[in-house]
């Protein structure tokens, strides 16, 4: 009977032990591994389910890119390892201004996304300033952003905040820009 018991244990902890490694793995693997952020695949995921609920239930849902400035130059001026901690700095001191549902995920590269469910373009506004001026010294960052329109693709609302973003390079860099809304009709193609 003690080692039936044992044994039933000794299984019973394997599995949790099992259940632990699973779940860390499955985290792990919706990170960046470098700022530890919500990685591309986790931005697309979330972009998705955040256009359906706010969608669902009338809410606005505002999307921005961001772009460090000159980052090459950084590099090129402080070597690669400081870019990489430059890129985890950034990240702690723009994940520390959002609250959720608010989503800074890692796009790629030296580029950051920011979702913004329940929030209008004009709500955006000053969130995302408050992140360009959160970025660390010696460093700018240029941001472009885009509240989706009505039945609007949600891949085109992240289009427009490119475009804004570099709408933002063009007119100098360090600076938040709204994208402009396409006239309706094109939407209705
Ligand atoms: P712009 O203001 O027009 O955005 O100029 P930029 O130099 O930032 O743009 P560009 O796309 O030419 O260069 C991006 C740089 O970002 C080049 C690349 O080495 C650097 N970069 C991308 N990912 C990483 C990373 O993980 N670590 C480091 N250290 N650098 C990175
Ligand atoms: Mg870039
Ligand atoms: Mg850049």
């Amino acid at each position: 009977m003690a080692i039936i018991l044992l044994i039933l244990w000794g299984s019973l902890l394997l599995i949790s032990m099992i259940e632990q490694q699973s779940t860390l793995l499955a985290d792990l693997a919706r990170r960046d591994g470098l700022t530890g952020l919500p990685n591309r695949r986790t931005l697309d995921f979330e972009l998705d389910r955040m256009a359906a609920r706010t969608e669902d239930q009338g809410q606005a849902f505002t999307v921005a890119m961001l772009d460090l400035d000159h980052f090459k130059r950084y590099n090129d001026h402080y070597g690669h390892a400081e870019g990489d901690t430059m890129l985890i700095e950034c990240a702690r001191a723009w994940h520390a201004l959002l609250d959720p549902p608010a989503l800074l995920a890692r796009y790629g590269g030296e580029e950051f996304a920011v979702l913004l469910p329940q929030v209008t373009l004009e709500q955006a506004q000053p969130i995302l300033e408050s992140l360009r001026r959160a970025t660390p010294a010696k460093q700018t960052v240029s941001i472009g952003y885009a509240q989706r329109l009505p039945r609007e693709p949600i891949a085109r609302t992240l289009d427009r905040a490119d475009k804004a973003l570099y709408e933002a390079k063009d007119a100098g860099r360090d600076r938040v820009v709204a994208a402009a809304e396409e006239p309706h009709r094109q939407l209705q193609r």
